[in-house]
Order: structure tokens, then sequence, then C-alpha cells
């Protein structure tokens, strides 16, 4: 009954509703107010993508390619199991993607402002929030009161401070624990059925990483370089740069991005009615979309300094026109702000460059010598 799949089939077997979503701008805690299992899809395996390319662009970024692919095929059980799709206007890629989907999948689109730095674009944010909490009603025939919010705001903060406080024990050095391993506990975060099962495992990995800093034990040697890797989101799956990274010997000692800390760097505020707080939250994430995007320079300028960052590997996808141009930006700020050296891989999920990021990742760690 372990697998998650069986469970999956149980849950909808005894009539839990499931909805799934593919971005983190996607308000969880309306899913969990609405009793539903939410599920981030999968989006991260190159063999969906031929699939994908039968009805999407070739030179489309591969993570819309792979979202379609493993949508088109039903070879996504969470896809397949779910009652409702959230998908978000968040590039003009995914936007379309949603229409395709919409012939085959109840598919509800919530639409971004450009900007998140206007009190309009919040005001306009904020009213497509309560739109998904009248479509989750509507859909999942639930009344998502405001105590089920504020209760579910708790639970997923409890869980935003714990990822906090296991990221924080990366400060160390040596670093308790690889990249690879904080992107698969992270990954595995995405499939959970019980959010407290989830944080009793993650309370007994925090008490083991503190006794491993303690101990002055860790994933590398102590002195190891220590890289943030920012960009795209790069899942299980997907992890080729990061895996890289590490078998030149230097440590990922913070993911930045959506399949990393994103998503829980800031808390839902407690103290105010729970759709505005929730709304000011989700709003607030710094993803490329965001025109202009000053948060993500300034929250990686700090994570610079807190972390003893050695260099910042920033991984864009093919196709991503707005992490693209977002990495000059980004290379340009950490030069004037931190003299950080900086390094920009454009990559896709295949392994034909495989090599060839490992020579420029080995010279870019040389450099820092
Ligand atoms: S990178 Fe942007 S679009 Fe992609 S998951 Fe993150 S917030 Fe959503
Ligand atoms: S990586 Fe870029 S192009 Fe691909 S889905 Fe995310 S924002 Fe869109």
């Amino acid at each position: 009954m372990s697998d998650p799949v069986t469970m999956l089939k149980a849950a909808k077997a005894e009539g839990k509703k499931v909805v799934g979503f593919y971005c983190v701008y996607a308000p969880q805690e309306l899913v969990l107010a609405a009793d539903a299992l939410g599920f981030a899809l999968c989006a991260t395996k190159e063999e969906p993508i031929a699939d994908g390319e039968k009805a999407l662009p070739r030179n489309f970024c591969p993570l819309i390619k792979s979202s379609y692919g493993f949508a088109a095929t039903d070879k996504c059980p969470y896809f397949l199991y779910s009652d409702l799709i959230v998908g978000e206007t968040t590039c003009d890629g995914k936007k379309k993607m949603f229409e395709l989907m919409k012939d085959f999948k109840d598919v509800h689109v919530m639409k971004l402002p450009q900007s998140n730095l206007q009190e309009n674009d919040h005001q306009y944010w904020l009213s497509e929030v309560k739109l998904l909490k009248e479509v989750l009603e509507e859909k999942l025939g639930v009344s998502i009161t405001e105590e089920k919010m504020r209760n579910a705001i708790r639970v997923l903060n409890e869980e935003r401070k714990m990822m906090q406080e296991l990221s924080s024990l990366m400060q160390a050095d040596p670093v308790p624990m690889s990249g690879m391993d904080m992107l698969k506990l992270m990954w595995g975060r995405n499939f959970v059925f019980d959010r407290s099962d989830f944080a009793q495992q993650l309370n007994g990995i925090i008490a083991d990483l503190k006794e491993s800093v303690a101990a002055g034990e860790g994933a590398f040697p102590k002195g190891a370089k220590r890289i943030l890797v920012t960009g795209v989101p790069t899942g299980v799956g997907a992890e080729k740069v990061l895996k890289i990274i590490e078998e030149c010997g230097a440590a990922v000692v913070y993911i930045e991005n959506c399949s990393g800390m994103k998503q829980f760097v800031t808390l839902v505020d407690e103290n105010r009615p729970p759709l505005e707080a929730i709304a000011d939250k989700y709003l607030g994430i710094p993803c490329s979309c965001m025109s202009p995007n000053p948060k993500r320079m300034e929250m990686i300028s700090n994570l610079v300094n807190e972390y003893k960052i050695d260099g910042v590997v920033d991984v864009i996808w093919q196709g991503c026109h707005t992490y693209n141009v977002e990495s000059r930006i980004l290379g340009k700020h950490l030069k004037e702000e931190n003299a950080t050296p900086f390094l920009a891989v454009e990559t896709d999920y295949s392994q034909s460059d495989v090599e060839q990021i490992r020579t420029r990742v080995q010279a870019f760690l040389e450099m820092m010598d």
C-alpha cells in the first residue's frame, strides 16, 4: 500500500478529489482547504517529449513538451486521476498548451499579472485567487470555509518553516547533505498524501543533519566549492546540471529554483484575511515571468552572502525566453553587487551535451581557485 500510485487509486476509490498543477503560483492552501489531494504534475522526464512534439512546436521549452506529452498519453497517473488541473499564464508556451489541454481535461487557468510591484497587480491577482476558490468549490462540490483556509495556511507554513530550517543547515562547512539528496527530498514533497506524515519525516531528517553538523561530518570534504543553482525548475529527471556540478567535486548548497526552495522562502501571513494573505504570498514569487523581476536579484544576492556561495549556476531550458533574457540581468547584477562568479547553462532534457557542460563546469570551478 506504500506505492504512491496504489495509494492514489485507493484515495480516488474512496471519493477523494485530486487537483493537479504545474507551477508554484498555484495556491496550495486552497486545494488543501477543499479537502483535495494536490500534486505537482510530471514535467521533468525526457521520454514523453516526442509525444509532446506531435502537438507542440519542436522549439518549445522541454518542460512544456514533457508536460503535454505526459498529459496527452495518460502516462502520468497524477494527471490521469486529477479531477481538475489548475494552470496559469506564466509564459506564452504554457498558456497555449493549456488551451490544447482543455480539449481532453478540465483545466482552470489562473491569469497572472505581468508584474508584482504595483498595488493594482495585487488587487487583480486577489480577484484571480477568489475565482479559483469559487471554481474549486463548484467543481469539487465542497465549501472552502475561512476556518479551513486558516488551518491549511498553518499546516503549509509549518512545512515551509521546516524546509527553511533544513535548508539553513546547508550553510555548514562541510555541507551535511548533497544537493542531489536535497533535490530528491524536495521532489518527494510533491507527492505527499499525508502532510503530518511528511512533517514527521522532515523532523527526523533535520535531527540527523544537525547531528552531522555537530560532528563535523559532511557529504563533501570541508572547503568544497559552494554552488547556488538557480533558473528553471530542475526536478528529478531533469537534474543533469546539478549532478554534473557535484560529480566535478563542488557542493550544491542551495537550489533556488521552483523544484528547490523558491516556494518555501516566504510564509502566508496568518494574521491577515486568508484570501488576501494567500494571494500576496504567491504573487511575491520571483519567477522570471514577472517583468521587471528585482525580487529575484535581491533574493539571490542575500543567499550568496548567507550561504557563502563561491559561484552561481543559472540553468535555462532552450526555448525559455524569460529565464534566458533574465540570465544576462542576473549575471550583471551578481558581478556588480556580489562579485560572484556566474555561469549560465542553456540546455534541454537530452544527454547529448553532458560532456560539453562538464567541461564548462570544470573550467568554471577552476577559475575560482
Ligand atoms: S519557474 Fe515560473 S513558471 Fe516555472 S514553476 Fe516556477 S514560478 Fe511557475
Ligand atoms: S521553463 Fe520557461 S518556457 Fe518552460 S514552462 Fe517554465 S517559464 Fe515557460
